[in-house]
């Protein structure tokens, strides 16, 4: 990704409306509500996730169906090793998923270490919708997702599991953060994903109601225990959304996200008047000043607010986001960061 894209999104990220240029045209650059249509979503995948959300919101769609068909869109890629099909497995070889979803009203589902499905995010908005539950893990989950009529799938490629073969030769299991912006769309030869052994696609939308939701989706931390849930599924931690104030998601180690209710707090920041981009910092810091050597590790929150504004904050360098909306379809923005 050059240098000229990253400018171009900054500008995105402050909140301004550019001009429509003419693509998508379909879309509002603002509503009668003076409301802008927009998604974001984490690091360099959320590009193309982004436009697959941006068709939705560009046809007067609802922010969550965005979200939905955003997410699946790292899910169903093979070159994408930290979300979805073809996620690396646990330490047992065994892939297993967490997905998050949240719409304007307050509702939610999750499923967590869902094994055999292809595509959380989608089974997670069932139990949102279909179930009175939340979160459904491990069995209950897979087999709830095979009643909706989700195929139960092997996702193990042979790519995961030649990567799960290497790691076993030492079998030391240490998070490896990002310590650079990586192009994910760099085309042949580039290996996206394989920078770190982790990264999530958290997504944002905006829809020209002015409604918001969000959708949150990964394979974890790659080499985990068998069973270890991280963030990405718990409501509050790697996602939430309130209608009124903003949403917020998390990319990196989750369980230092959950110890500290991260997306929650970005948005309770958020509702007590900080910006997108600061409430992101103080949940960062907030991680640091109680866990010091967290600053080895990486979390980025990403957020947006009300008025479709977006900012975000990791602990270390690397982090990205993308911002697409009717002005620009492929911004990708390289986060700020506390080291
Ligand atoms: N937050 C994810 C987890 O802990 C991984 C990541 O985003 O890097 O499962």
């Amino acid at each position: 990704m050059d240098r000229r894209r990253f400018l171009q999104g900054a500008t995105i990220a402050s909140g301004v409306a550019l001009a429509a240029k003419g693509i998508a045209k379909a879309a509002p650059a603002t509503t009668a509500a003076g409301m802008v249509p927009r998604v974001c979503s984490t690091w360099d995948f959320g590009v193309a996730a982004n436009q697959a959300a941006w068709k939705v919101l560009a046809a007067g769609g609802r922010a969550l169906d965005a979200v939905e068909q955003g997410a699946r869109v790292p899910e169903a890629d093979l070159r994408n090793h930290s979300v979805g099909r073809a996620g690396y497995p646990d330490r047992d070889g065994k892939v297993t998923l967490d997905a998050s979803i949240m719409d304007e009203n307050g509702n939610c589902g999750a499923v967590a270490a869902i094994e055999h499905i292809a595509h959380p995010i989608s089974v997670a908005r069932r139990v949102m919708e279909r179930t009175p539950h939340v979160l459904l893990v491990g069995d209950g989950a897979l087999q709830f997702a095979i009643e909706q009529g989700f195929p139960r799938e092997e996702l193990l490629t042979p790519e995961s599991e030649k990567a799960w073969h290497e790691w076993l030769k030492t079998a030391k299991y240490k998070p490896v953060a990002n310590s650079e912006v990586r192009s994910y769309n760099a085309g042949p030869g580039g290996t996206p994903g394989d920078a770190s052994n982790h990264d999530t696609i958290g997504m944002l939308a905006i829809d020209a109601k002015g409604n918001l939701s969000g959708a949150c989706t990964t394979s974890g931390m790659a080499w985990k225990l068998h069973g270890r849930v991280g963030d990405s599924p718990i409501i509050g931690a790697g996602l939430y959304v309130d209608n009124d104030v903003g949403g917020a998601t998390s990319t990196g180690v989750g369980e230092e996200v959950i110890r500290n209710v991260g997306s929650f707090l970005v948005v309770e920041l958020m509702r007590q008047g900080r910006s997108p981009e600061d409430a992101c910092r103080e949940a960062v810091e907030r991680i640091l000043r109680k866990k010091p050597n967290a600053k080895d590790l990486q979390v980025g929150f990403l957020a947006m607010d009300k008025k479709g504004n977006v900012g975000a904050w990791a602990i270390q360098k690397g982090f990205s986001y993308a911002v697409c909306d009717a002005a620009k379809q492929d911004a990708l923005i390289p986060g700020k960061s506390s080291y």
